[in-house]
């Protein structure tokens, strides 16, 4: 098989469970995942070629066929994200490169770092968007998360060192758990700490506190853009009713997080230059 052919495809995969993502972030602790998709406002069952990833949304213009009412445009940009970070994951892996069109091994360990990558972003992007939502991390989802790095290091990819590598979750993550503690959960959530013990265990201390760092940058610049634009509308007499750019409210901090996580793996952005030193 053609490698292109073979990267459409992965495409095409990445935006299928991109869908399946859709179900879960809106289902998730709500109702079963299993029963058709219904259209949310007329509730009419979806069709299967009302359900095809990114290509119906845009056939049928972003409207239910029924009602016509509009349908979140949050659908197509998940699938369109999942299936260009699948592809994305799929050409950084050593798969891709050991592929030279001859036929593949799925029992190889370049198959199993894939399969783990995926399944790692795809339970990055469920938390991300999750918690942009509802500002919370439901466990299922950063334990997850978390055991699946873990699991990752000790099958052992690229050479596993126990000492550094099993304690870079814990020694991330207490820290912010301690602030959890000591601030009554007004900075940051638990959630966020557990999410920090996986990335620890992802990313290795060098690369996970390098991805901590752009988070908190990241986080701390947003949070100061949305406060003086918040009181820049608020003497322009724009603002309305709702307050939910004021300092007082807490960001999501997972958000920033993974974007610092997805930075830092795909870039190997190393903001202290401590993968030098350790
Ligand atoms: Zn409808």
């Amino acid at each position: 098989m053609n490698l292109l052919l073979l990267q459409i495809g992965v495409f095409i995969f990445g935006a299928i469970i991109g869908s399946f993502l859709n179900v879960v972030i809106l289902r998730y602790g709500v109702k079963s995942l299993r029963g058709r998709s219904k259209c949310p406002v007329c509730g009419k069952k979806l069709k299967w070629f009302e359900l095809i990833p990114i290509f119906s949304f845009l056939f049928f213009k972003g409207k239910c066929r029924n009602c016509q009412r509009k349908i979140s445009w949050q659908y197509p940009m998940i699938e369109t994200i999942t299936g260009l970070l699948f592809l994305l994951i799929f050409n950084f892996s050593s798969f891709a490169e050991s592929y030279g069109g001859q036929a593949f091994s799925v029992f190889s360990s370049q198959f199993l770092e894939l399969i783990f990558l995926w399944l790692i972003f795809s339970l990055l992007i469920v938390i991300f968007v999750y918690d942009l939502y509802h500002k919370i991390i439901p466990d299922a989802f950063v334990f997850a998360f978390a055991g699946l790095s873990l699991a990752r290091v000790m099958i052992d990819f690229n050479g596993f060192s126990w000492t550094a590598d099993i304690w870079a979750g814990p020694i991330l993550a207490i820290p912010f758990a301690l602030l959890w503690l000591s601030s009554g959960g007004r900075w940051l959530g638990l959630g966020d700490a557990k999410l920090i013990l996986g990335i620890g265990w992802f990313l290795g201390l060098a690369k996970g506190s390098s991805a901590l760092i752009l988070a908190i940058w990241a986080g701390a610049l947003t949070g100061l853009i949305l406060v003086a634009l918040s009181r820049f509308l608020e003497k322009k007499q724009l603002f309305f009713k709702n307050k939910n750019f004021t300092i007082k409210s807490k960001l999501p901090f997972a958000p920033f997080l993974i974007l610092g996580t997805a930075l830092v793996f795909f870039f190997g952005w190393d903001v202290w230059g401590l993968s030098l030193i350790l």
